[in-house]
């Protein structure tokens, strides 16, 4: 099937595009030109999207849950999360696990990486449209104890190459982000392992001096987790593994935008340490994002909502944030323009995860997956594989 989008402006998110035409077939971009041209074929299907700016959709690799349901239930919350999440631009996510019992992260593994391997088959669109799950981040349980967060201390395991492979196969091989402590025991190893398979390693819940940082990072690490949450304070005689994290230009890293996890003057100077080429915006989402104050799941733990927080423990447990608002948040407090902002959440954690070369951009080859915004870069529309949502 043809159809054709047009609107004011794209964002490849690279190039500006003035009054765009975006050609689609069977779901995939054969070409995006500019109307003056171009001139549009009979028999086509044309959706006019007026004043919008199109940009590709939002890609969120660390993701919890939305819309009362947590990625690690056992049935049914997928379908209701992805079609939440298609009303904040994003088309694409990597669910994402909390630390918990043995048995139930592997159950969870399971169902995730056959989720994902449906979604992969692609072919007709069933039940509505919705976002579309590209591959895991396993947040734990390979953490430090210091720096655990709300992750369940009981939980925690020392990072071996036994246990990688038990994630690893009940994931079906599916886990595309693992979040992990450098300084522990055994974490290189494990590091390098999971780089070898692709997966994309990243630095986080850690309490890692700068030489462990850097060791990790010659093991294999290229991303961090959340920067600033749940890692060891920059000092100046002790930069730690932020200073590592901010300084390194070879890493990307995760930032949560929402004004509560991060000072907006800290996202600021992060924002000018890691620049419009490997800032990555996440929401660390929960359950309780969309939904009214109150008390919502979060892996295996309780979390109380309220005011825009989540709580366990007296501590931050994930965030209510979207990723629509992590991007105008972005605008707001570092006065960045629309396009750039927009890098944070598409092109740049497309590269991180290490999705196929045209994941994160509008160009010939991509999946029409995008998202249509007003200059504010309020959501409009979103198009799932050409089809608006
Ligand atoms: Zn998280």
């Amino acid at each position: 099937m043809n159809v054709i989008i047009t609107a004011d402006r794209l964002y490849t998110p690279l190039e500006q595009i003035e009054w765009p035409v975006v050609f689609i077939t069977d779901g995939v971009i054969t070409g995006v030109r500019s109307r003056p041209e171009c001139e549009l074929p009979a028999g086509s299907t044309v959706v006019d999207l007026g004043g919008a700016v199109l940009v590709p959709g939002f890609l969120d690799m660390h993701i919890h849950g939305g819309a009362g349901h947590d990625v690690m239930e056992a049935r049914g919350a997928l379908p209701i999360l992805e079609q939440f999440l298609l009303r904040h631009g994003v088309t694409s996510y990597l669910p994402t696990t909390v630390t918990a019992p043995l048995d139930q992260t592997l159950a969870a593994l399971d169902r995730l990486g056959e989720a994902i391997q449906r979604a992969d088959q692609g072919g007709p669109i069933h039940d509505g449209l919705r976002a579309r799950p590209v591959g895991i981040h396993l947040e734990g349980p390979f953490i430090s104890h210091l720096r655990r967060g709300v992750h369940p201390p009981a939980d925690l395991l020392p990072p071996t190459l036994e246990a990688f492979e038990r994630f690893w196969e009940a994931s079906h091989g599916q886990i595309k982000v693992m979040t992990i402590a450098p300084e522990l025991e055994g974490a290189r190893a494990v590091i390098a392992e999971a780089t070898r398979r692709g997966v994309c390693v990243s630095m986080g819940h850690s309490d890692a001096d700068a030489k462990a940082a850097q060791a990790g990072v010659a093991a294999g690490i290229r991303h961090a987790t959340h920067t600033f949450n749940a890692m060891r304070a920059l000092d100046h005689r002790d930069p730690g593994i932020l200073g590592e994290v901010l300084m390194d230009e070879r890493l990307s890293a995760e930032i949560i935008a929402d004004g509560v996890h991060v000072d907006p003057l800290v996202v600021q100077l992060f924002l000018r340490l890691k620049g419009p080429e490997t800032s990555v915006l996440v929401t660390d989402a929960t359950a309780a994002t969309g939904m009214p104050a109150g008390r919502y799941r979060l892996g295996g733990l309780e979390v109380d909502v309220a005011d825009g927080k989540c709580m366990a423990d007296g501590k931050l447990a994930g965030s209510v944030l979207t990723m629509d608002k992590a991007v105008r948040n972005v605008m707001k407090v570092a006065n960045w323009d629309l396009q750039q902002a927009v890098r944070l959440a598409t092109l740049n954690p497309a590269r991180a995860v290490g999705l196929p070369a045209h994941s994160g951009k509008l160009v010939p080859g991509a999946v029409a997956d995008m998202v249509a915004l007003n200059a504010n870069g309020d959501v409009l529309q979103t198009i799932v594989r050409g089809q608006v949502a």
